[in-house]
This record gives C-alpha cells, structure tokens and sequence, in this order.
C-alpha cells in the first residue's frame, strides 16, 4: 500500500488531556479517577488515549462492547477495562478470552455470566433513575448478585450537568444499594458527576467528555483545557467578483472581490452543515468565516483578509467545544465523535 498524506487531520494535545485527566483526578479526592474511552475515546483515538492515561497513572478504562474492548489488546500492565454494555450470548467467545469484565445490565447478563462466566470477575451497572441500561433495585436487593465475583457497583447520573433534584435522589438510591450490597467498589460519577461534589465520587470516578476538552459543568470552566484541534489543507484559492456566489445553492454572495479558499472537509468527515453560517478557521492568525454550505468533502472560507493564503496551507478550524455547542446546538459529544476517519490523528508530544 502506497502511503497518501492525509490532507485533514486533528491535532491533539497529549499534555491536555493528561493536565484535564490529573484535574479530575484532583477533584475526586480519594475516589480514583478512571477514563471512558467508548466510541475510539470519543474520536481521538483509544490506543493513544489509553496509552497516555496509563502512563499517566490512570487504572480503569471503560469502552462500550467487546469488539472495542478486542482493539485494545494488549492491555498496558497493571490496567483494569470494563465493557458497559455488558454480555450479549454472542460476546461470550470474546467475554471469556479477553482481559477485560462486563459491567452486567440485565437479569439475563447476569444469568448468562453466572453459568458461563468462569467465575471470572464483573461489574453490575444499577438504574437509579435513568431508565437507560442497568438492573432494577428490585432487583438486586433480593439477591440476584450471588454466585457473582463483583468488582464493582456501578450506576449512572441522568442529569448531572444540572443543577436538578434528581441528583440527589439519585445519589439517596445508590448510597442505600451500596450499604445493602457492600462491592468491594461503587462508582456513579461521570465528568459533570465529579463537578457535583465529595458525596458522589464514591470509589471510583468514570470520565469522558472532560476528558477531551468539553466542559461539563461551569465549575470546570477554568480548569478542562481543550485537546483537539481540526486543520484542513487548503486544495485551491480563488479570485471571486462581486456578485459571484459560492458553492451549492448559491448560498453565499460576494459583497465584494473576493479570495475564497477551498478546504479538504466536509460533512463526510463530521464538519456537519450546522456550521454553516457560524464556523471559520484562521489562517496566517487571520480569521476567515465559512460561507456557504459545507459539502460532503469541500469547505469553503473567506481568507480575502489573508493576503498570504496559498494552495497547500492549512487552516485550523474553528472548534471551541463550548463557542461550537453554542452556535450550532450540535453537543461537545457529537461535535467530537463525529469526526471521521479521513482525519489523520496526529498527537503533538
Ligand atoms: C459515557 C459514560 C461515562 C462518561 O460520561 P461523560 O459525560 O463523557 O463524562 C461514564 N459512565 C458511563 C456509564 C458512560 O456510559
């Protein structure tokens, strides 16, 4: 295979994301702090994710099924990994070879991983309230955990980037399972679970969006730095009179002459249409608005006030997860697992 250099790629701040992971290990105290690198770590990359959380000293690692969960071998010493949508009967195979335990959601997980699990350790993910996965507390309080080599008791906040009473009713829910249950670990926080304060870090932590730049909560405003940052190579400039439109529909009109360059990304790549109208990019440090529509594989930006811009240069896009939410209503978890695999990832450390 001939290697062709990626004409989009992601910059990504290794030292962010560890300064982001070490922040959030701070704030939950004695709890520790573990990472969810489901969906390729929200589209940075797991291995690289992984990797650097491990050296960083981070143990527990949290993906969502098992082929996730295969990718990942061979697991860095010494690192624990938890599948949260625990065993379907055709994940056994992979269940019972991989070093990694389900986190069991259902009577029938539970069923399935005591008559088949080798007795080989798990986790139990308890629905205090979200009605998402998770077994009732019916349910495990009348016993439904034996026979199990529990590691940890999980459940999972549904609204913890606010400021809501079911936060606490769930946190009453969880506290009186685990007194019931004694696990040798509880964990109920994600990044905006952190946020909400000592009573809700338990034994261990569960992390993601934080992790990668987005700022869960304003209490983290300060603190969570940003880790990604999309470039994209200019493929042509041109010279466009006034008048002129650009792109499909003819969206977008020249108020003036014009210099218009055209990038290699579009909605193909997770740069979604909602941009249109709000995104821009800086060239040279000059900033060039979007105009028009995105395209599958094609952008087109403003650069008129960047006398300098040329075939081949590269335009950092605008992608401040909080400024982006803002204007295009599309979350910081779309806005990252969204980009695609045209992208080269490229770690600056
Ligand atoms: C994805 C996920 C997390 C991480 O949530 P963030 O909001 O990204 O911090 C934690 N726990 C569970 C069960 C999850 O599915």
């Amino acid at each position: 295979m001939i290697a062709v250099p990626a004409p989009l790629r992601l910059r990504l701040d290794g030292d962010a994301l560890v300064a982001n992971w070490r922040w959030l290990a701070r704030q939950s105290g004695p709890a520790a702090c573990g990472a969810a690198i489901k969906a390729d770590s929200y589209g940075l990359g797991a291995r690289a994710v992984l990797e650097r959380l491990a050296a960083a000293g981070c143990r527990d690692f949290f993906v969502a099924t098992w082929a996730e969960a295969a990718a990942l071998m061979p697991l860095p010493p010494g690192v624990s990994l938890a599948v949260l949508h625990g065993v379907r009967a055709q994940d056994m195979p992979a269940a019972l070879s991989l070093p990694a335990r389900p986190v069991l959601n259902s009577v029938e997980q539970v069923a399935r991983w005591r008559d088949a699990g080798d007795g080989r350790p798990c986790d139990i993910m308890v629905d205090t309230g979200m009605n998402r996965l998770g077994l009732a507390p019916e349910v495990l309080r009348q016993g439904i955990l034996h026979g199990l080599t529990l590691n940890t008791l999980h459940s999972h906040l549904a609204c913890a980037d606010e400021d809501r009473p079911e936060n606490a009713e769930q946190l009453r829910l969880f506290s009186a399972l685990r007194a019931k249950i004694a696990p040798p670990r509880a964990s109920l926080a994600n990044s905006a679970g952190i946020c909400l304060g000592r009573a809700y870090h338990f034994d261990l932590t569960r992390p993601g969006i934080a992790l990668y730049g987005g700022v869960p909560r304003a209490e983290a405003a300060r603190h969570i730095r940003r880790v990604v940052q999309p470039e994209a190579e200019i493929l042509q400039v041109r010279d466009v009179p006034a008048g002129d439109t650009v792109g499909y529909g003819g969206d977008w009109r020249a108020a003036r002459d014009s210099r218009i360059a055209i990038v290699n990304l579009g909605y193909a790549d997770g740069y979604l249409r909602a941009h249109a109208r709000h995104g821009g990019g800086r060239l040279h440090g000059v900033h060039a608005p979007l105009i028009g529509r995105v395209s599958m594989d094609l952008t087109a930006f403003d650069v008129s006030e960047v006398r300098a811009a040329r075939e081949g240069d590269w335009i950092a896009i605008d992608y401040d997860l909080s400024a982006s939410t803002a204007a295009t209503g599309l979350s910081p978890y779309e806005l990252l697992t969204g980009l695609g695999q045209r992208f080269e990832r490229r770690w600056d450390d």
